[in-house]
């Protein structure tokens, strides 16, 4: 394999075989890799450069390690091993193929109902799993950190040589994913470099001493929930229409856009698109944090319970 050779060779990762970089972030190299001694399959490793950080960054990855240790779902990308060398830190992780759902929406243009609900429905699964189950919080949703498990339908990012009897399959680029098909894939939350653990789950306690706990700790538990809700509007308004529900090009405009919550259901692109879809976006890009849906209302919204049909007649 030509691109083998051309893999950077890390201390200490002997075990695994690095077979292509699959992304990157501020620190870090994101590589797919195969296990030299096939217990597992191919998996992700995070190479994070130490060297380039400070303390409180390095302090930083160890949360991220430490948060994800303890996390189990199946809509979440699971923590296989860590460990480091004197310039790195390896997280391997379980891997996504399929890789970010922002290069579906770029792919796809926009996403149908059923199919940005089949997708949805999953976030709110590891979003409900991390508020209710596990006391953490995700603080980074965008679909640049949504990655998925590609059905056998949908094209991969790294699609497998074609197999005996394939030759039906179609082409890539020309598919597109709906919920009939199995829609398009499982869809898994990764990074968690902002996360934040906002209760023990032990304990099933506030982190601090029960009883002596201070309202606005109890309420800042609430926020940051309300911060992963607010993300997770801007994520479905996106998947309906291709573009997200605050834009501008200068930062500032942007910001005061947001504080007001100033976001519109643009015209002609919003109106094919029910009323009741956009009623639980409205829920979520609410200001007020107070006023916003919790995960618990969302699951309970007409739009994600309903099928096709009942959508398109509350239309
Ligand atoms: P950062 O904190 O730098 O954003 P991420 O953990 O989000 O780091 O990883 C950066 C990118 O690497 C992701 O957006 C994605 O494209 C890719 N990536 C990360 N983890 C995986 C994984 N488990 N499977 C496939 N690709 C991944
Ligand atoms: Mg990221």
């Amino acid at each position: 394999n030509l691109n083998r050779s051309k893999m950077p060779k890390y201390p200490g990762l002997e075990r695994w075989i690095l077979v292509e970089k699959m992304g990157d972030g501020a620190f870090s190299n994101v590589y797919r890799a195969k296990d030299s001694t096939t217990e597992y399959g191919e998996v992700a490793i995070k190479v994070v450069r130490k060297f380039e950080m400070n303390s409180n960054q390095r302090a930083n990855i160890l949360k991220e390690v430490q948060i994800m240790r303890n996390l189990d779902h199946p809509n979440v990308v699971k923590l296989i091993d860590f460990s480091e060398s004197r310039q790195y830190y390896y997280i391997v992780l379980e891997l996504c193929p399929g890789g970010e759902l922002f290069h579906q929406i770029v792919r796809l243009t926009y996403f149908s109902e059923d199919l940005s609900r089949h997708v949805i429905r999953q976030v709110a699964e590891a979003i409900e799993y991390l508020h209710e189950t596990s006391g953490v919080v995700h603080r980074d949703i965008k679909p640049e950190n949504l990655l998925f498990y590609p059905t056998p339908h949908v094209p991969s990012k790294n699609p497998k040589p074609q197999q005996p009897g394939d030759e039906d399959k179609e082409d890539e680029g020309e598919f597109i994913p709906g919920v009939g098909s199995g829609g398009i894939g499982k869809i898994k939350l990764a990074d968690f470099g902002l996360s934040k653990v906002i209760w023990d789950s032990q304990t099933m306690t506030p982190c601090g001493t029960v009883g002596y706990t201070a309202p606005e700790i109890v309420k800042d538990e609430r926020y940051s929930k309300s911060v992963d809700m607010w993300a997770m509007g801007c994520v479905l308004y996106t998947l309906l229409c291709g573009f997200p529900p605050f834009y501008d090009e200068s930062i500032q405009v942007l910001t005061e856009k947001v504080a007001r919550g100033q976001y519109t259901f643009l015209s002609p692109w919003w109106d094919e698109i029910s009323k009741s879809a956009q009623d639980l976006i409205s829920h979520l890009l609410t200001v007020d944090p107070e006023k916003r849906f919790t995960i618990k209302e969302f699951l309970a919204h007409p739009w994600i319970k309903g099928t096709d049909e009942e959508t398109t007649a509350a239309a």
